[in-house]
Parts: structure tokens; C-alpha cells; sequence
């Protein structure tokens, strides 16, 4: 077992030796007067809600930046999630695939359909889901009942697949939609950190049926809080659309709604902010590439800890700098977190797993041993765009 006493000390000394002095949060947000113009713009104009010149110019940006044919903008990624869920005719009881190592809200959506998550396991080239352990998994408990895939085990329809793009990096989108297919799954995109990362030149949450994108304060591009839906198909974003502004159906005075929707629209004055962030998009994402080639080099010299690299094929935004400890330093793990908090340098450890939170202690879950082991050795370190001049 390496013993070494001094790894706290160097991680401090690594990441002061790329942000410098002072205190440094994991991420924070970069605005300027643009941000603070364009707002005003849209305050002066009255339109704040959930309709208005910014809303449609920020879901027209994002379709364009991603190459998806529509964009549909909501009130945050998770709502963004259920909506697309909600369209892909998820429903009550059916079993829906998601990572083990992901934010809770790709759990919630799922219960907020009353589906089921089903927990599978992560691979460690791109910290998403293992798409062969997966395909093996699916072979010894699915069968296809009048081409619908089951559990056979739970005897509940399996009806997604929502592979997260974790801290940024894609997950192996080909593989996954192989086994989508093979077992007519629906392919969903949590790419709500990845905006800006591609796989095989296409951008991630466009592989997918659908694909949900997050603008909170803390992910690369904010619209304060916000999110959205691409999808290349016309059918479902009007679907989406429709979901999101509480079903009405369009008419110059009368209210009359033909389902249950919900109020999910983006509001003006949240889209106003994404338009200026997103004249900005192109920098983010430079800056966090060039900070992931000064950390790798402060890195290099500590042994027992990789900084995370994109995979092959893909491209990634780098929304997260990521270390991974090495199994023989893994116990240091909460060591680092103590030393480089003490010193204003805010680092975190990654996800609590899902499949151990207390709402979903009953789930189904694949053999999760992996995803256990690599999780419990992940540090983020800070990674705001501003960290690069
Ligand atoms: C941020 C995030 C979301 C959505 O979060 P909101 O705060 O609802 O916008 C969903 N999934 C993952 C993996 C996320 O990181």
C-alpha cells in the first residue's frame, strides 16, 4: 500500500500551481456588461415571462449550436428530463435504464413518470455507462414481448436508456444506441454538463431521440436556472412544447388546455441571460481545454492520481476537472477534501451512488461494484472558466 503522508500536501501544491493564490470555488459563472445590457433589454421590454423575443432566439442558438432541428427551453434540466420522458411514453411502472453515478435528477424524473430507475453500471474510459457489461446484463434478463423489451425478472417493461455525459465527457454513444436497438429501448440524452462536447464529431444529446441540457449557475452555460430538450424530430418537440406550456392550445384570447400539461417554459428574462452567455460559449469551453492541459501537467508529477482525459472519439467542454485516485491511495480520498477545503480550494468528491440514496434503496440495480470502487475515487477540482485569462 502506498502510505504516502504527502499526497494531500501535493494535490494543494498541483492545483495552486495552475489557479495561484487565493480561493478558488469548484465553479462559479463568468458575466460581464453584455449579460447585465442584454437583461435590462428584456426588462425594458415588459416580456419577462415565459414567452418573448429571447426564448425563441435562445432555443433557435441552441438548436443551431447542437445541429439538432428543434429546441424546446424550460425551467431547469430536470423538468426538461421529465417532459422528455414524458414524450418517449414512459409510463406508470415501466423500468427506466440510468447510470449509478449521475445527480439525483436523472433519478427523479424517471419516479416523477412513476417509472422505476434502474441502476447500471459506469466504465472508467469515459465515466458513463458501460454499454458491453450493459448489453450482457440486458441479454440474461430481457425478452422481447411483441417487440417490447422486459424484465423478466421484475416482469415491467423496459422502456429507456438515459446515459449521462458525466462532468462532460460523452459517453460511448454508439455502443449504447447498438444495444437501444437490439433491444428497442428509447435512447434519451442526460447531457445536461456536456454542452459543447461531441462524439464522433456529432454533438452529445443529439445521438438520442432526445437530448436535456441544464443551464443552471453551475454548468457551462447559465440561464440562472434553465434547461432544454432537442430533439431532430418535429412530432415530438411539438409534443415538448405543448407539455411545457400547460397544454393550451393556441388561440388569441380563449384558454382551453386538451391535456394535463405543465407550466415549464423558459421565462424571457432567463433566456435573456442565456443569449449572452452563449456569444461566450466558444471561450468557456477553450478555457476549460487549456485549464485541463495546465492541470495534466501539474499532475503529472503525483503518483497515484490520473486527471480524467477525454476518450477516444469524443470531444468534450471539460465542465469538471476531474482526479482519480489510483485503489492504493483511494483511502486518502477524504484527507485531499479536508486539506484543499482548509485552504479555500473547493473540491468535491462525485455522487453519492443513486442506487444508495434512501429513495431508492428498492430499485433494481446490474452488479454495481465497479461504478462503487471508480466513484469513490473521483475528486473535482476547481474548474470556472475564468481560471484561464
Ligand atoms: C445539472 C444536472 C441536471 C439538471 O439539473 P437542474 O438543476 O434541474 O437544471 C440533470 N442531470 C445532471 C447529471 C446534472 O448535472
Amino acid at each position: 500500500m502506498n502510505s504516502n503522508d504527502n499526497l494531500p500536501t501535493e494535490v494543494v501544491s498541483a492545483i495552486r500551481q495552475v489557479v495561484g493564490n487565493g480561493k478558488h470555488t469548484l465553479h462559479q459563472p463568468s458575466f460581464s456588461s453584455l449579460e447585465v445590457s442584454m437583461v435590462s433589454e428584456c426588462i425594458e421590454s415588459t416580456f419577462v415571462s415565459s414567452s418573448g423575443y429571447f426564448v425563441d432566439k435562445f432555443e433557435k442558438s441552441l438548436a443551431e449550436y447542437t445541429g439538432a432541428n428543434f429546441a424546446v427551453a424550460v425551467v431547469n434540466g430536470t423538468s426538461a428530463l421529465h417532459l422528455a420522458l414524458n414524450v418517449a411514453e414512459v409510463s406508470a411502472g415501466d423500468e427506466v435504464l440510468i447510470p449509478a453515478l449521475s445527480f439525483i435528477a436523472t433519478a427523479n424524473a424517471v419516479s416523477y413518470c412513476n417509472a422505476i430507475p434502474h441502476f447500471v453500471e459506469v466504465e472508467s474510459e469515459t465515466l458513463g455507462i458501460d454499454a458491453d457489461k450493459l448489453e450482457r446484463y440486458l441479454v440474461s434478463i430481457c425478452e422481447l414481448r411483441d417487440s417490447e423489451c422486459f424484465n423478466r425478472i421484475t416482469n415491467r417493461r423496459i422502456r429507456a436508456l438515459v446515459p449521462m455525459h458525466t462532468f462532460g465527457h460523452p459517453s460511448n454513444l454508439e455502443r449504447l444506441l447498438e444495444v437501444c436497438k437490439q433491444f428497442n429501448i428509447v435512447l434519451i440524452e442526460d447531457a445536461a454538463e456536456s454542452l459543447g462536447s461531441l462524439y464522433k464529431g456529432k454533438h452529445t444529446g443529439t445521438i438520442g431521440t432526445m437530448g436535456v441540457f441544464s443551464f443552471n449557475g453551475n454548468k457551462i452555460l447559465t440561464t440562472g436556472g434553465g434547461g432544454a430538450v432537442v430533439t431532430d424530430s418535429q412530432e415530438l418537440a411539438r409534443k415538448l412544447k405543448h407539455l411545457s406550456t400547460t397544454g393550451k392550445v393556441s388561440h388569441k384570447w380563449e384558454f382551453n388546455h386538451d391535456v394535463i400539461g405543465f407550466n415549464y417554459r423558459m421565462p424571457n428574462l432567463n433566456a435573456a441571460l442565456g443569449c449572452a452567455q452563449f456569444t461566450k460559449l466558444t471561450k468557456f469551453i477553450e478555457s476549460k481545454r487549456e485549464l485541463y492541459l495546465r492541470y495534466k501537467s501539474a499532475f503529472l508529477q503525483i503518483d497515484g492520481i490520473t486527471l480524467f482525459g477525454e476518450a477516444k472519439d469524443t470531444y468534450s467542454n471539460y465542465w469538471l476537472q476531474t482526479i482519480i485516485l489510483d485503489e492504493s491511495v483511494a483511502h486518502q480520498r477524504d484527507s485531499i477534501l479536508q486539506q484543499t477545503h482548509e485552504v479555500g480550494l473547493m473540491c468535491r468528491p462525485a455522487w453519492t451512488l443513486l442506487s444508495d440514496l434512501e429513495p431508492y434503496f428498492e430499485t433494481p440495480r446490474m452488479d454495481l461494484s465497479f461504478t462503487r470502487s471508480l466513484a469513490s475515487r473521483i475528486i473535482n477540482i476547481p474548474s470556472s472558466p475564468d481560471l484561464i485569462g
